[in-house]
């Protein structure tokens, strides 16, 4: 199976990479950003509880996280793989993570670190708040979200260099030439 890691600060494009990955690889997505806005939109406790921590730019705590990544991830029987996106964001999910994939006779193929320089991030999460309305895409709270990101996923590159499955993407530039770079690295560990 092909188990990637697609990593990067908020509004480094994970999401639109990731539906070109799944859609040319014919692997399974998992956004766990996705999966919580869909248990907030549909009203349920997890939802509510996720809300909180969402508007304030904060994460959700990891307990909670590895146990619904735990249960997104085994509802897909019989796959080819699955790309995680947004998932692992901190130190503790890597390991859970690895430890979740390796009770499962599985590893994590490859990570795949998509780099965007700040500036340019603030300018898409302010774009994205005044075209979808995204109520965590407002100047205030994406401070707050790149501030979690650096004291607390940014340490995540280091962690995946050691297990010597990190790799490093430039996230500028047209969406061809990201997702070009893109494939030639799955392609590598892949074996096509
Ligand atoms: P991108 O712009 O690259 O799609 P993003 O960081 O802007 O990424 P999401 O990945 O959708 O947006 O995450 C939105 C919010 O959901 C986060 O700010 C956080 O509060 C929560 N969240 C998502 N994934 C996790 C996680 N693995 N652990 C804790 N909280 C999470």
């Amino acid at each position: 199976m092909l188990n990637i890691v697609i990593f990067g600060a908020p509004g480094s494009g994970k999401g639109t990479q990731s539906e070109r990955i799944v859609e040319k690889y014919g692997i399974n997505h998992i956004s766990t950003g996705d999966v919580l806005r869909a248990e907030i939109k549909n009203g349920t406790e997890l939802g509510k509880t996720a809300k909180g921590y969402i508007d304030q730019g904060q994460l959700i705590p990891d307990s909670l996280m590895i146990d619904i990544l735990a249960s997104v991830f085994d509802s897909f029987k019989d796959s080819k793989g699955v790309i995680f996106d947004g998932f692992p964001r901190t130190i503790a999910q890597a390991e859970a993570l690895k430890v979740m994939l390796r009770e499962r006779g599985q590893e994590v193929s490859v990570m795949l670190d998509l780099e965007v320089p700040e500036d340019e991030l603030m300018v898409r999460l302010i774009k994205r708040g005044k075209d979808s309305g995204r109520a965590d895409d407002n100047e205030e709270t994406i401070k707050k979200r790149l501030n979690v990101y650096h004291s607390q996923t940014a340490p995540l590159i280091d962690w995946y260099k050691a297990e010597g499955q990190y790799r490093h993407i430039k996230g500028l530039g047209t969406m061809e030439d990201i997702f070009a770079d893109i494939c030639k690295e799955i392609d590598a560990v892949a074996g096509k």
